[in-house]
């Protein structure tokens, strides 16, 4: 092959190696970003993003869960300890074709759920999350139990503009969650008619 024509060849090669590089770069970042570092699951931020499309999927359920006495949990076993607790957390609150898992912040999480089954399914969430973390993180000395506030709702409409307010409810189910004593749920529904949002 002539020189020239081989140099062409060369920067043919390197050319498209940049951009496999840049693309690989790119998917790299595209799984990444929206996901929450230590457990793996959606972000806030995510969530926020992806609402509207998981409403109009029939995702009508929202729970807001949180684990009762967390900051007990570091001052007795260490930061890094309540850490591997979260993450157990978050794997029994994995997502599958009826559930999105979400990591507010901090030891919150947020389900979003569809179906007819959707609050059973919270439930079982909340209580796989104690025997997971128990055996996941053993000598912990007592169960890890969480507060639940669920709401159901028939709204339509865009998630945009509720779902501050669907939080909201859920937030005020879960203090009184607290309230009457923790390792429970408390939830409402909201119809169309009535909500009161
Ligand atoms: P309650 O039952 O009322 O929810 O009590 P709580 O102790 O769970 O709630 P509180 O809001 O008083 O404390 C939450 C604790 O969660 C304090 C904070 O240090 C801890 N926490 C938040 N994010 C993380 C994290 O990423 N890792 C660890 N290990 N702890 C965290
Ligand atoms: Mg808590
Ligand atoms: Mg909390």
């Amino acid at each position: 092959m002539p020189g020239n024509e081989l140099g062409t060849v060369i920067r043919f090669l390197d050319l498209r190696r940049e951009r496999d590089l840049a693309t690989a770069r790119a998917n790299a970042l595209e799984g990444e970003a929206g996901r929450d570092a230590l457990t793996g699951l959606l972000d806030r931020h995510a969530i926020e993003r992806r609402c509207n499309d998981l409403f109009h999927l029939g995702f009508r359920t929202m729970a807001v869960i949180d684990p009762d006495h967390f900051k007990r949990i570091n001052d007795r076993n260490g930061h890094s300890v309540g850490d591997r607790v979260l993450k157990a957390v978050a794997e029994a609150l994995e997502e599958d074709g009826v559930s999105c898992a979400i990591r507010m912040g901090g030891e919150e999480f947020l389900l979003l759920l569809r179906g007819t089954n959707a609050a059973d399914g919270a439930e079982r969430c909340r209580s796989a999350l104690s025997t997971r973390s128990a055996t996941a993180v053993p000598g912990l000395g007592h169960l890890v139990t969480a507060s639940m506030g669920l709401v159901e709702h028939d709204l339509s409409g865009t998630l945009d503009v509720e779902f501050a307010a669907l939080y909201s409810h859920c937030d005020r189910q879960l203090y009184a969650a607290k309230r009457l004593g923790r390792n429970r749920t408390m939830r409402k529904r909201l119809t169309r008619f009535n909500p009161e949002l």
